[in-house]
């Protein structure tokens, strides 16, 4: 029952539809990714053209599904979601392809994991709006041109380099998002709980906003828990009292270090002595997956500067040996 977790859980998914921000003006924080659609989307709607193809990166909870369907929302198009995997074999794709009307926007989420077969399919269809159809097998087979509707393309993806560089070459927008501020998740926070009919106060958001390591998904999710605690312990509002007493029952220290963020720390200070520590290496010596420590972990651990990133590997800082007082012993 992680709360740090790149698993999307059935909880999350009908949480969080119903505090999903609709349009621009409420979705918090990204203030130069918004600035930049703002103008992107203002022109295309303007010439009722398709926006060009938009790619998101960033760790996971961070808002690119969320802001997917707002570009949906402002152009006043459909969307159609589905995601890398899900797209097995050139034929769902182009099916897929051909069931989308003018303008709409197509969103797949995990896009570096399309197979080969399928994003080649993808080139033509981003560029020349068209699909490639070979027919017939051998000597007679020949290739047709089937015209699609003007579509906008956005792709997600937790790190921009995981994308073959054809791929990436064919997004006209590209944004990285960033974790977001304490100041940026207590009104994310504030605005869940008035969603969710959540009595908070500011102190008791901030609490919950600080230990979220920068990401909304987290802070609704500790939101979700607490409010569980605060009405069974407490009289349903969240201070910052009982945020402080929920959040030390899920484990969640002060700075939102979970277990395996101390035992991804203390596994480089015991067995490699601060590092540096090739990631595969340290991946297997915690039992993580790598995707996982590179994608939900350190963003965070690197953010708040306990880990540090070198050539030769991960080393982890002074800082948080203090944090987990553990005497720093200098070379
Ligand atoms: P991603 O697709 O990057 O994994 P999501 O778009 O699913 O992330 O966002 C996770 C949750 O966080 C959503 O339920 C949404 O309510 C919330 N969220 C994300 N970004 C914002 C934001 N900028 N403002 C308000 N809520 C946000």
């Amino acid at each position: 029952e992680r709360i740090i977790t790149s698993n999307i859980r059935e909880e999350d998914n009908q949480i969080e539809n119903g505090l999903r921000p609709k349009y621009l003006k409420n979705y918090i924080g990204q203030d130069k990714i918004k600035e930049k659609l703002k103008i992107f989307i203002e022109a295309a709607s303007a010439r009722k053209e398709a926006l060009d193809h938009v790619l998101l990166y960033g760790p996971p909870g961070l808002g690119k599904t969320t802001l997917s369907n707002i570009i949906a929302n402002e152009m006043n198009v459909n969307i159609r979601i589905t995601s890398g995997p899900a797209i097995e074999r050139p034929g769902d794709l182009a099916a897929i392809l051909t069931n989308l009307s003018e303008n709409d926007v197509l969103f797949i989420d995990e896009i570096h994991r399309l197979n080969r077969s399928v994003e080649e399919i993808l080139y033509p269809a981003m560029e020349d709006f068209a699909l490639d159809i070979i027919i017939g097998k051998g000597p007679s087979a020949r290739s047709i041109r089937l015209d699609l509707s003007k579509f906008t393309l956005i792709g997600a993806t937790t790190r921009a380099g995981l994308l073959t560089s054809p791929l990436r070459d064919r997004f006209g927008v590209i944004c990285k998002l960033d974790l977001y501020t304490v100041q940026e998740l207590t009104t994310i926070v504030k605005r869940s709980a008035t969603i969710l009919g959540v009595q908070i106060e500011q102190d008791g958001a901030i609490e919950i906003a600080s230990r979220s390591r920068g990401t909304p998904r987290i802070a609704n999710r500790i939101l979700k828990r607490i409010r569980d605690y605060a009405e069974v312990r407490a009289d349903g509002k969240i201070t910052k009292s009982v945020a402080k007493d929920a959040l030390a029952l899920l484990e969640i220290d002060d700075l939102g270090l979970d277990q395996v963020d101390k035992r991804v720390i203390k596994t480089i200070i015991e067995n490699f002595n601060g590092g540096p520590v090739g990631i595969d290496t340290l991946a297997a010596s915690t039992g993580e997956e790598k995707n996982t420590i590179e994608d939900v972990y350190e963003p965070y651990l690197l953010q708040i500067g306990f880990l540090n990133r070198t050539p030769r590997g991960r080393m982890v800082s002074e800082k948080a040996y203090n944090h987990f007082n553990i005497l720093y012993k200098k070379e």
